[in-house]
Order: structure tokens, then C-alpha cells, then sequence
């Protein structure tokens, strides 16, 4: 079939901004019902964000789809050689339920505009979102392009069998790993998008205070459930008081004197996970929060200190609005402890010593790095994003996503009016001729 075309596309992702638009409260209803995300975070991190999405790529796909011309080797003149971006075919999209708006629809923009078909599994465990998602397709009369597939494990397992062109999953690296099991059936392509413990350390920092009030934001965003949220706190023993001080200060000013009654502060997503967080705080030292609400399904922001960082706290990816404080007296501990784990999805670090932040780039690997702030760097459309090793494998936003869900086809035209008969056997010439003739000309 033939791909389609630039103003195609452009309509596809029109019409896809303009239920978008027309749906605007019933999306933030449906995040408020399904995480008790506040509407204004809830259009700041995932509507708000797919809108810029989609007009980076209208303003831009024209530029992203015109072929590449390369130059072409003397041995094969004369000839024209590209590389062609063509769509995959179809693409199963499968999403995680602590941005289940954003995450399954983001990657929608990118597969719309290299021209390819979506199939879109949004998470089971933000039902009202689900649904929302299926109503925004429809009424963009993208039926012919998209196809919404509700359902949980068995569900996604069949519709991994079904053999799409390129699986997109975002969620845990666990089941990053039986995605990809099943794919290789197939030999499916993959893009994984997975999680992680993504470590923030503050070292020899100019401004503590608003390092903790730019820490407490992104941590306690979404209530903690937000894939590069800082997941422990690594701060030098003399600013450990100082440090503790601000961040109680930054969840006083966010949340309130009693974060529960806050609007601002998200939910878990069910009682499983937030039964699972309250078992991570049990016999551990408690410095502030705490406490939980089981009507609601909220937990408020708390601090742990960590003393001995081999607490449960410290075994996996915490996903919750839970922040170990690590103290550290030298600096080797800081990479002794980062690399306990396997490479994260972000890190961060706020320091005012350029030699310091040199060698925390140097030494940390991880998907994406944030000096002086969390979260933001997602923010910028020119920067992909993804992780590294098991925090997941490709990258999207902005052009990203179009390079993702596309194949870059290597192409070259000849032209019938010179033949090189050297090629071709019986070999005539020497070995050394060969040799020459291919350094010189290649
Ligand atoms: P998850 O991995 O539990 O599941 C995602 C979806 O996959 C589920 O909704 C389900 O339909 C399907 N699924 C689950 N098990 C399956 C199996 N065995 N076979 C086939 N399909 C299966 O993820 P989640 O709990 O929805 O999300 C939380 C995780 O996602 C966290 O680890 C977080 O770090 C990660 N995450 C990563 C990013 C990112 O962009 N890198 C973003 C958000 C969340």
C-alpha cells in the first residue's frame, strides 16, 4: 500500500488536534477520576504536552520527510544514493497508567506522522482515560488509521501475536522483557520505554533551597508515579539538616499544613499499589509525611531517612510519593551507591562545581540528565527521550518520534552509460591492484 501523503498526514494530525481540543474537559475529568490528578497538572504534563506534540510535527513534517541526499563512492559513479524515511505499517502501542493519556497518544503523533497505522492498548488501570482515548479517535475519524483495543495481559499478548510491524511499550522493565520475549516470536521490532531507580544528588550546591523546592515539584508529581521522578536523595552530611529544613518547607508550600486535603496531590492508581507503597514505609524513619488516606487512595509526600541504603526502600523502583535521603560523607559514595543499579532512566544532580557535574556525566550513564532540576529536560521537544540498558531501548519526542516510527531506507540509482568491467569474474587484475583501486576510490 502506498504510504500516505505529507497533506494526508497533516490531516490526520489536524483532526486528531481538534477532538483534542473539543475534549478538553472530559480528558481532565477522566485523569481526575482515574489518579486525582489536579486538571491543571493534568493539561501541564499530558494534554498540554500532546498538543505541543502535535504542532512541532504539523509545523515540521515537511522538512522531516524529504529524502536525504548522500554522496556516493567514485567505485560506483555514476549514481545517486539517499536515505528515504518509509512507514512500518502498523504499530501496537502499549501503555502504563501513571500518564495514560499522555503515553499512549504521544506516541500516536509520531506513528501518524511517519505514515504509519496505530493500534492503541491504552492501561486497564485508568478505565475512565481508556475510554476517553477510544472517544477522541472517533470523533477525529481516524478509524481507518487508529484502532482502539481495550483489555489487560491477554489481551496485549494477542495482539503482540498478531504480528504488528513495530511494538511501542512504555511501562515496567519486568514486562518490558516478556514484551520483548513474545516480539522476538516474530521478530517484531521493539521500542521500550521502561522505568528504573533514577538517583538525584545534590553536591556542594550554590542555592539548596531552591534545589529542595525544584526536587519536592517532581517528586511529588503525579504523587510520585512518574517514571523519571527523582527515587532517592543522595545529600553530604553537613547539609543534611539544612536540606531536610527546605524540603519540608517546599511540601508545606506545595501541598499545605495537611497534604491529604490537598487538590493538588494525586492518587494511587488502586489499592494494590498503594497498600504495596505502605508496606515499603514500615520500620523505617519516618521524617515527615507518613500518613495515608484509604478512601482516597493518597499518601503524603514523605521522607525517609535511609541510614544503612539497603532498606526494602532501596531494592526496586519505589513509583510513589516516597523520598529515602541518603547521607554521603565522601564523594565515592555517591557512584558507589548509583551503581548498585542497573542504568537509570534519569539522573540528576545540582551542584555549582563544574568539575563535579564534568564528572557525573562522565561517570553516570543513564537515559536522560538533568543538572540543577528534575523532570524538565522531558519537557523540550528538540531533546529525545528514552532510557538506556533496562531502562528501556529507542528514543521519541519531537523528530525523535518521527525517526522512531520510521525505516530509514537506503537507496542508490545507476546509470546505465558507464560499465566497469573490473567487477565483474574472471578476476584479471592482482590482488594489490584490487587493493589500490579500492582505497583510492571508495
Ligand atoms: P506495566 O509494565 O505493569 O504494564 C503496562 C501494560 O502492559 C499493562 O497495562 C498491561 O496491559 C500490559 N502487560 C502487563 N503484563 C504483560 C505481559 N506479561 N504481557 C503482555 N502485556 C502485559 O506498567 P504500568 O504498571 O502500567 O506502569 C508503571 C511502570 O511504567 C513503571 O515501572 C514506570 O517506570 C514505567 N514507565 C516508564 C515510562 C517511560 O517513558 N520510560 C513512562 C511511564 C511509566
Amino acid at each position: 500500500v502506498k504510504p500516505p501523503s505529507l497533506s494526508e498526514r497533516l490531516r490526520f494530525l489536524n483532526s486528531l488536534k481538534t477532538s483534542l481540543i473539543k475534549h478538553e474537559k472530559e480528558i481532565l475529568h477522566a485523569l481526575e477520576l482515574d489518579l486525582g490528578k489536579n486538571p491543571i497538572e493534568g493539561y501541564l504534563t499530558e494534554l498540554g504536552f500532546l498538543l505541543g506534540e502535535i504542532d512541532h510535527a504539523l509545523k515540521s513534517l515537511s522538512g522531516w520527510m524529504k529524502p536525504v541526499v548522500v554522496s556516493t563512492p567514485w567505485l560506483f559513479m555514476p549514481a545517486r544514493s539517499w536515505y528515504e524515511y518509509r512507514p512500518f505499517g502498523e504499530i501496537l502501542i502499549i501503555a502504563p497508567w501513571n500518564y495514560p493519556f499522555q503515553l499512549c497518544l504521544a506516541p500516536l503523533v509520531g506513528a501518524l506522522a511517519a505514515g504509519n497505522k496505530a493500534i492503541l492498548k491504552p492501561s486497564e488501570h485508568a478505565p475512565s482515560t481508556a475510554q476517553v482515548i477510544e472517544k477522541v479517535i472517533i470523533a477525529a475519524n481516524l478509524d481507518q488509521q487508529v484502532r482502539v483495543v481495550h483489555g489487560g495481559v491477554e489481551e496485549t499478548q494477542a495482539l503482540i501475536a498478531s504480528g504488528p510491524d513495530l511494538i511501542f511499550f512504555t511501562g515496567s522493565t519486568e514486562v518490558g522483557r516478556a514484551i520483548m520475549r513474545s516480539a522476538a516470536e516474530n521478530l517484531t521490532p521493539v521500542v521500550l520505554e521502561l522505568g528504573g531507580k533514577s538517583p538525584c544528588v545534590i553536591y556542594q550546591c550554590e542555592s539548596l533551597k531552591i534545589a529542595c523546592k525544584r526536587i519536592a515539584w517532581g517528586k511529588f508529581l503525579n504523587a510520585g508515579q512518574t517514571c523519571v521522578a527523582p527515587d532517592y536523595l543522595m545529600v553530604q552530611e553537613e547539609d543534611y539538616e539544612q536540606v531536610l529544613v527546605y524540603l519540608k518547607e517546599a511540601i508545606t508550600e506545595l501541598f499545605g499544613a495537611d497534604p491529604l486535603q490537598s487538590k493538588s496531590l494525586g492518587s494511587m492508581i488502586h489499592d494494590r499499589h498503594f497498600q504495596g507503597l505502605l508496606n515499603l514505609l514500615e520500620r523505617e524513619t519516618i521524617l515527615t509525611g507518613g500518613v495515608s488516606n484509604k478512601e482516597t487512595l493518597k499518601i503524603a509526600p514523605t521522607l525517609v531517612l535511609n541510614s544503612s541504603a539497603d532498606e526494602k526502600l532501596m531494592k526496586r523502583e519505589i513509583f510513589g510519593p516516597i523520598l529515602p535521603i541518603l547521607i554521603y560523607k565522601s564523594k565515592e559514595e555517591i557512584f558507589k551507591q548509583i551503581q548498585k543499579d542497573p542504568k537509570p532512566l534519569a539522573a540528576y544532580v545540582f551542584t555549582s562545581e563544574s568539575n563535579f557535574e564534568e564528572e557525573f556525566r562522565e561517570r553516570v550513564l543513564s537515559g536522560g540528565l538533568c543538572v540543577n532540576d528534575v523532570v524538565v529536560h522531558l519537557g523540550n521537544k528538540n531533546l529525545p527521550f528514552g532510557g538506556v540498558g533496562p531502562s528501556g531501548m529507542g528514543q521519541y519526542h519531537g523528530h525523535h518520534s518521527f525517526l522512531a516510527f520510521s525505516h530509514k531506507r537506503a537507496c542508490m540509482k545507476r546509470s546505465f552509460w558507464f560499465e566497469n568491467a573490473l567487477r565483474y569474474p574472471p578476476y584479471k587484475n592482482s590482488l594489490n591492484f584490487f587493493k589500490r583501486l579500492m582505497r583510492w576510490l571508495s
